[in-house]
């Protein structure tokens, strides 16, 4: 009966280990070598070509038409040096991956002959059969058409002997139906509002940008355990299984000494990225066991969110190679950690400078102050989309599990900090400060350390933590495209720097000095930010209580969190930023709730699939065999025995029978509610009786299923139990 999980389980247990081979090259070696970057392109353009092209990559200007022709030529020779056969546009559907339409450089011209042909035209923009992406509505009440466009900031580079060409979805409109082109957009209003402000320190900011370094967490298990598991297989975590006797209470995981087998495929996996051009730098166990982590340096915020995307295919398809199945779901166990994607982002400058970073002069401290005060003051604002921005199904599980931070956004700058912002607060006068109070001030200013010492550990609670030169937005789940909270977050940076400027211009233009009315307006940012500044336990209950308190939001779920894009101060927001229209943002809220509401169905329908056709009957046949017991101690004793000796087998058929009924039962309440849901023409009311309605009984079955795991006999199993997923090596 159990015979998938014994067999899977011999599998792992009788699989050869390779011997491991050890890399001949070093990584500069190939570092970028699938990559269309700076060096291929000198290589590979003429001279006042690829001048030009450089200009679009770094300005964001528009390319000349007749320009394209070049770059595709190039670029075609390019990819034919390196037996590339397809090209493809490569682009970020709302489905949240990456999707790609692969088209042969090859064109027949004669009978028997050929040529590699690609063009300006193929390069610059495609029109793919774009029906069948989620576009919200979008594309059914306008043209039906969708087209992707060629993104030059983000190079062209090479995968499975495919050109690859990142490129921009929208509807023949222009609305957007993806990832990227919001981001852009964010990024460009970003640089445009920053710019002003990096200009009071110094007068050569000509560009800013926001960077990102994100950190994947992520599980490794083995294919043949994975096969044997139909919920992880469908859903990407397990529905059910009893926790293991031993979890992670040991902390013997963490930064612990990486697996052989798991080493190998790290290996693999980092040699591709790094051929993409990815810097991946970081490799370590995770807490949870069998979970790892994987980080690069950070990049330019577009560029990273691409190769976070890669990154994540990449580790899926070198994983199958090594037997193994990634799970990058936020909670694939229970129990347990789940993971999580922080997202490590700042400012820089054309300059070279990080503007979040402290310096050494009372004048880089106060532009440092500037732009990190401000940060805080857009997060106070905003708390609401930024934890929309992070809603997802499989995020739900894990926001205040006590593993990551929970629903309720704040804000950790550590002790120094904070002492800095009270010094601020007290000693900034409105009236005008004497020559002494200034002289102090200035001096407090210059004295914050390059490093502060209590940024780096102290913050593991917190959702969204400064860690001495960036902010980590650490609530970030485990499969999100990084594009929509750095979305979010670049555009409400943005939008507090245009009112900071307007401000400081203001109280400039009423006779204050620069630095006096800069210190002014922040000092009337944290006076109004405070509430979001949390130092303490991000985990602990009474966290909750003072949150509530102070009137933060604490949203625990996707359908109630999702709200928040369409809150009027959000509209007006985007709106005005150039960066997301009312329509647009209607049209992804509905399909963040369909996609809510189809996972949850999904993991309903397998739940119900599971413990009717997996474990109701394990439970029923060894439920014959206790029976079977039963009639046999009938048989050889006499009645005062029997009663005595047949006690625990009567219970145990009882147990087993009144957890069946249960679970059928269960069963057929869920579906009432799914049809009750399905009704609902609204995407927002459906997902909302999904979530209120039919997961609290994915949660009954699964308590009612581990507790038939207890019973039943292991021998009949027959899926593969915790401590086979999580151990078995
Ligand atoms: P950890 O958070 O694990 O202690 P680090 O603080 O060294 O590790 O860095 C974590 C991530 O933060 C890395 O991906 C790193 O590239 C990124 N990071 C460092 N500086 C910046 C920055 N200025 N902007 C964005 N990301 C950064
Ligand atoms: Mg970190």
């Amino acid at each position: 009966m159990a015979k998938l999980r014994f067999d899977a389980l011999n599998h792992v247990l009788n699989r050869k280990m390779e011997d491991t081979v050890l890399p001949t090259e070093l990584i500069s070696d190939y570092y970028g070598s699938s990559v269309f970057h700076d060096k291929a392109m000198q290589q590979f353009l003429p001279r006042d070509i690829y001048k030009k092209i450089k200009e679009c990559i770094v300005t964001g200007k528009q390319l000349e038409r007749d320009i394209a022709d070049h770059v595709a030529s190039g670029m075609k020779a390019w990819a034919l040096s390196k037996n590339v056969t397809h090209y493809t546009h490569w682009f970020q559907p709302l489905t949240g991956r990456t999707a790609e339409k692969h088209d042969a450089f090859f064109t027949p011209t004669e009978v028997g002959e050929s040529l590699e042909s690609f063009g300006g035209d193929q390069l610059v923009q495609q029109e793919p059969d774009a029906s069948s992406f989620p576009n919200g509505g979008l594309r059914n009440t306008f043209e039906a058409r969708g087209y992707t466009a060629w993104d030059p900031s983000s190079p062209a580079f090479i995968i499975g002997g495919v050109l690859c060409i990142p490129t921009v979805f929208v509807a023949y409109t222009g609305q957007a139906l993806d990832y990227k082109a919001p981001l852009i957009k964010a990024l460009q209003t970003l640089n445009d509002a920053a710019v002003p402000v990096a200009q009071y320190f110094d007068r050569n900011v000509a560009r800013v940008h926001a960077t990102l370094g994100w950190e994947q967490e992520y599980f490794l298990v083995d294919a043949a355990l994975y096969g044997a598991r139909p919920d992880l297989v469908l859903t990407g975590r397990t529905l059910f299984g009893h926790s293991s006797s031993k979890g992670q209470q040991l902390d013997d995981h963490y930064f612990g000494s990486i697996p052989d087998r798991a080493v190998a495929f790290m290996r693999d996996f980092e040699e591709e990225s790094l051929r993409l051009g990815i810097p991946i730098k970081t490799r370590h166990n995770e807490v949870a066991p069998n979970q790892f982590e994987c980080a690069p340096l950070f990049e330019e915020a577009n560029l990273a969110v691409d190769h976070n995307l890669l990154v994540m295919d990449v580790m899926e398809k070198v994983a199958h190679r090594h037997h193994f199945r990634v799970l990058l779901h936020e909670k694939p166990y229970a129990g347990i950690n789940g993971s999580g994607k922080h997202n490590n982002w700042s400012l820089a400058t054309n300059t070279g400078v990080n503007l979040l970073s402290p310096g050494n002069t009372p004048k880089t401290n106060l532009r440092f102050l500037t732009f990190f005060i401000n940060t805080i003051k857009a997060v106070n604002d905003y708390s609401d989309l930024l934890r929309a921005t992070i809603a997802s199904a499989g995020n739900d599980h894990r926001l205040g599990a006590n593993e990551a931070p929970p629903a309720i956004i704040s804000i950790f700058i550590g002790t120094q900090l904070t002492q800095v912002l009270n010094d601020l607060e007290k000693k900034v006068k409105d009236k005008g400060m004497s020559p002494d109070e200034k002289t102090e001030l200035k001096l407090n200013i210059g004295k914050i350390p390059e490093i502060l010492l209590d940024n780096t550990d102290r913050n593991r609670t917190s959702p969204f933590a400064f860690t001495g030169n960036k902010f980590e937005f650490r609530a970030v789940g485990s499969t999100a495209n990084c594009s929509g909270p750095m979305t979010a977050l670049n555009t409400i940076m943005a939008q507090q720097l245009r009112e900071f400027y307007t401000e400081v211009e203001n109280l400039i233009a009423k006779g204050k000095k620069k630095d006096d009315a800069i210190l002014a307006v922040l000092r009337e940012y944290i006076v109004q930010s405070k509430s979001v500044l949390f130092e303490g336990n991000g985990y602990g209950d009474e966290w909750v209580k003072e949150a509530q308190k102070r009137g933060l939001s604490n949203i625990k779920t996707t359908p109630h969190a999702l709200g928040a894009y369409l809150d009027p101060k959000v509209v007006k927001l985007f709106e005005a930023a150039g960066v997301l229209t009312h329509e647009e943002l209607e049209a992804r809220t509905e399909i963040y709730h369909e996609n809510y509401k189809l996972k949850i169905q999904i993991e309903s329908r397998v739940a119900g699939d599971i413990a009717l056709n997996h474990i109701i009957p394990a439970a029923l046949e060894y439920q014959g065999r206790v029976i079977q017991t039963l009639k046999g101690l009938k048989d050889i004793y006499n009645e005062a025995d029997f009663k005595l000796l047949s006690a625990p087998h009567d219970s145990i058929v009882r147990e087993i029978s009144g957890l069946v009924s249960n679970i059928r039962v269960d069963i057929e309440k869920m579906i009432e509610e799914r049809k009750l849901a399905n009704t609902k023409e609204q995407a927002e009311e459906s997902s909302i009786i999904y979530c209120e309605k039919v997961f609290p009984y994915l949660q009954k079955l699964r308590y009612e299923v581990d507790k038939l795991e207890l019973i039943v006999d292991d021998e009949l199993w027959p899926i593969p139990k915790y401590r086979e997923l999580l151990f078995t090596r």
